[in-house]
């Protein structure tokens, strides 16, 4: 086993990360910016080293910096968490050549995922269902752009191989926007993301968001976890998420998570994983892969209870996976509310200080935070603060757990969504599962 990991993040998943380190007897490293000395895993790590001012540039995203860190602590191996240097093939590669473990997979691995072209072409060899598209990159050439996409049928999304952060796309529905959106989408993308490759998919009009956990140590062996769905988002952020997805095709779901696990082992996948799905009519087409841990893995946790964050430990430490297929049970259901300090209506973010916090609790609800009362929250990130988490026999008695667990919850001194959370949990199609990526922003009016 590992002896000391640095913790290449901050918030909730750096606490996370410190928590399932401790559970291990690994020694933890806090790395932090100037903005974050006051967070909670700094405080609780057995050191902690600040590597940079706020602006995340200078500090998260500061590859030496982060290397001379784990140098001069000891440190065997870095967490990158998710977001912020997680999915760099370039850092991972400098990691590794350091003489350091990534807590992840190779940056081989990382780099064909990360490329969206490549990630498609190697799913479809490993039979993983695609989206009907181009099947690489979009030819210069204008009269062959429109055959693909006569062949594809109209509407089809033209998109950046190295696009992320659900920027870098376009919708076009007929043929005589199509060359003008694809020259606009090649320049946007090069200027964005420093590649002008774009591809082409049918666009589906109302898929479902439904992603397949995996674990896989490198060596062989890989694993699911079954499902979670994240169809509720803004702006393709995921707001609330469950696990298992509710109401999918049994067949096609037991195809394609055996098709995942299979893929794991072709490509030699190492850590945790997750392939995405848009799922439409009881089909499946991947989109990408995260090759990191998601913010929505408790969900998966709650219902398997296998812990992802030890896991990935585990597999850096080059240990075989402790598990086996017939090791991972579904059992009853589980959701996650995200906890933005932004307001529920406008979606401004409110960082600042919160004069009181108090975390709800009882049997089968989970706070993952790193407030406390009296913490400021820095303009400087991401605006999540937390995540509760409730499990329950079914998805009804899930669900009454969050609309409990909800009121219970209380942060003073900013704002945050939790007025928009419980207007979700009791919602009538919410309630009743299954609702597609676009229901959120039809529901707030804004599409
Ligand atoms: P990113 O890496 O930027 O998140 P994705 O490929 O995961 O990009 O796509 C982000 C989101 O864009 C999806 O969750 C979905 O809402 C929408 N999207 C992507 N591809 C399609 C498609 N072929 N049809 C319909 N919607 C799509």
């Amino acid at each position: 086993m590992l002896q000391k990991v640095l913790i290449a993040n901050r918030g909730e998943i750096a606490l996370r990360i410190l928590r399932a380190c401790k559970e291990l007897g690994i020694k933890t490293v806090a790395a932090h910016s100037k903005a974050d000395r006051d967070l909670l895993h700094v405080r609780l790590a057995d050191e902690a080293v600040c590597i940079g001012p706020a602006p995340s540039p200078a500090s998260y995203l500061n590859i030496p910096a982060l290397i001379s860190t784990a140098e001069v602590t000891d440190a065997q191996a870095i967490h990158p968490g998710y977001g912020f240097l997680s999915e760099n093939a370039d850092f991972a590669e400098q990691v590794e050549r350091s003489g350091f473990t990534f807590v992840g997979p190779t940056a081989d691995v990382i780099r064909l995922m990360g490329d969206k072209v490549s990630a498609i072409e190697a799913m479809k060899a490993a039979g993983v269902p695609t989206v009907p598209g181009s099947d690489g990159p979009l030819p210069d050439d204008e009269q062959a752009q429109l055959a693909i996409a006569e062949r594809i049928g109209y509407p089809v999304i033209i998109k950046a191989a190295a696009g992320g952060g659900g920027r870098g796309m376009r919708v076009v529905r007929s043929p005589d926007e199509l060359v003008g959106a694809v020259a606009i989408t090649k320049s946007e993308a090069g200027a964005a993301f420093g590649s002008s490759v774009v591809y082409m998919e049918k666009f589906l009009e109302r898929p479902r968001h439904v992603e397949i956990q995996v674990l896989a140590d490198g060596q062989g062996n890989a694993v699911h976890l079954y499902d979670r769905d994240c169809s509720l988002q803004r702006r393709h952020q995921k707001v609330l998420e469950e696990a298992p997805a509710p109401h999918l095709d049994p067949e096609a779901r037991a195809k394609v998570l055996k098709r995942c696990v299979d893929a794991c082992i072709q490509i030699g996948y190492r850590g945790a994983g997750t392939f995405e799905f848009l799922y439409e009519d009881g089909e499946y087409f991947f989109i990408e892969m995260n090759t990191r841990v998601q913010v929505e893995h408790p969900v998966t946790e709650m219902i398997t209870g296998i812990d992802i964050v030890k896991e990935q430990l585990r597999i850096a430490s080059g240990l075989p996976l402790s598990i086996t297929q017939d090791d991972v049970q579904e059992n009853g259901h589980a959701f996650e509310c995200r906890i933005n300090a932004e307001d529920s209506r406008t979606f401004m973010p409110s960082p600042g200080k919160v004069t009181f916090y108090h975390a709800p609790g009882g049997i089968g609800v989970r706070m993952d935070s790193h407030l406390y009362t009296g913490y400021s929250v820095p303009p400087n990130y991401d605006s999540l603060i937390g995540k509760l988490i409730t499990h329950g026999e079914d998805r009804a008695s899930a669900l009454v757990r969050m609309r409990n667990a909800l009121d219970e919850l209380l942060v003073e001194g900013i704002k945050t969504n939790i007025e928009l959370q419980q207007d979700l949990v009791v919602d009538e199609a919410f309630m009743k599962g299954g609702v597609n990526i676009h229901y959120l922003e039809h529901k707030l009016g804004l599409s």
